[in-house]
Parts: C-alpha cells; sequence; structure tokens
C-alpha cells in the first residue's frame, strides 16, 4: 500500500437534477487539468449533444448486468429507472498515480463510495430553495409536469441525504459557487497528511512527524 501522501484524492460530488452541477463540474475540470474526471457506464440513451466516452460510457442493459457480476464497479446505482455506475479499476489506477479523482454521482452511490473509501471528501450541491430549484427545472423545458412533479420529489429526497457530505456549496451565485468549491478543493490538497513528501525534507533526522 502506497503512503497516504503518494496516493491521489477522490472526491465526490452530488446534488439534485437542476441545481447546476454539471456547470460547476465543467469549470473546475477547465481551471484543473490536473483532477481526473471519472466517466461514468450508463444504460440511459445518449442525449443531444453527449459524446460517447466522454460525457459516459453507453453500455447495453445486458453489459452492465455483467459488469455488475464481474465486479467492474466500484459503486453503481439505478437513476430515474437507469443503471449508472462508476469503473472501480481506473480509479484506483488513478489514485495509485497519485492523480486526484473527481466522481459526479448520485447520493445512493455516493454512500458506497463512503463505505469502500473511508478518505474521499464529498460535496453536496444545494439549490438556493426548492422554489428557485422548481424555477430552474421549469426553465430547461426538458419536462414533462410529470416528469418535473417526479424529479422536485427526487430532488427532496436526495436532500435529506446532505448531512452525509463533508461540505455544502449552494448554488445561488453560479460564481460563488464555484469559488466555494475551488476552495474545498485547495484546503483538501493542502492537509497536512498529503504533503508529508515535502514536510520531510526540511526534518532534522530522527524528528518524528
Ligand atoms: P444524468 O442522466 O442527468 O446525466 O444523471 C442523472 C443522475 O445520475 C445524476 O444525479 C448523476 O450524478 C448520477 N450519476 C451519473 N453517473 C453516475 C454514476 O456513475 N453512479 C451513480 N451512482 N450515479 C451517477
Amino acid at each position: 500500500m502506497l503512503p497516504q501522501d503518494q496516493r491521489g484524492q477522490l472526491f465526490v460530488i452530488s446534488a439534485p437534477s437542476g441545481v447546476g452541477k454539471t456547470t460547476i463540474i465543467r469549470t473546475i475540470l477547465a481551471q484543473w487539468p490536473s483532477l481526473r474526471f471519472s466517466v461514468s457506464c450508463t444504460t440511459r440513451s445518449p442525449r443531444a449533444g453527449e459524446t460517447p466516452g466522454k460525457d459516459y460510457h453507453f453500455l447495453s442493459h445486458e453489459e452492465f448486468e455483467r459488469g455488475i457480476q464481474s465486479g467492474r464497479f466500484l459503486e453503481w446505482a439505478q437513476v430515474h429507472g437507469q443503471y449508472y455506475g462508476t469503473d472501480g479499476e481506473q480509479i484506483e489506477e488513478w489514485l495509485i498515480d497519485g492523480e486526484d479523482v473527481l466522481l459526479d454521482i448520485d447520493v445512493q452511490g455516493a454512500r458506497q463510495v463512503r463505505c469502500a473509501h473511508p478518505g474521499v471528501q464529498s460535496i453536496f450541491i444545494l439549490p438556493p430553495s426548492m422554489k428557485a430549484l422548481e424555477e430552474r427545472l421549469r426553465g430547461r423545458n426538458t419536462e414533462s409536469p410529470e416528469q418535473l412533479a417526479a424529479r422536485l420529489t427526487a430532488a427532496r429526497k436526495e436532500i435529506q441525504e446532505a448531512h452525509w457530505y463533508d461540505y455544502i456549496v449552494v448554488n445561488d451565485i453560479l460564481e460563488d459557487a464555484i469559488a466555494d468549491l475551488q476552495a474545498i478543493l485547495r484546503s483538501c490538497r493542502c492537509k497536512r497528511m498529503f504533503q508529508l513528501e515535502k514536510v520531510r525534507t526540511f526534518l532534522i533526522p530522527q524528528t518524528p512527524f
């Protein structure tokens, strides 16, 4: 097992749909090229503008279920009636190589990752209010009234899970939410346990640290 300061850090971000998580994550990834983003597997169909292998690995139900059987996934869940999962092998390779990894997964997946990687840093993005979330979802104009109602019910349930997360970011003003997430990532990277190697070069031999 590699010492902790030579392994990368694992970050999980969750949010109900419509909170603006994808925009926040895209901005962060553009600003932090060293942060690896895990492209999930899913059985849902690609949406307009989505690229296979970049947005998701699109699998058939049979392929996904074979993946479950073979233990391919670090975590997996059914979200809005479709399978979603994280390829475990790739994540482990990155962490061993000392690369920080970001997962965009739902609350069920986050629970599983917390069990497998107790050191994971988890971040939940909240809307400023349920009313604001409803307005954002309505504004997207992509859901029928029934789908909208279902998304809001799901969002209320997901928000109940927020207290399990290490950090909460409220996406009221987008720039502030992005700045908050940057601050979280920066402070995690500065944690002593990830900087031991740097400190050691300054220590007098035999000093315990
Ligand atoms: P969408 O279909 O809108 O891209 O994503 C729907 C939900 O699935 C989002 O909450 C997203 O975070 C979640 N999701 C995406 N990839 C994964 C994954 O690999 N595992 C889990 N558990 N959830 C995922």
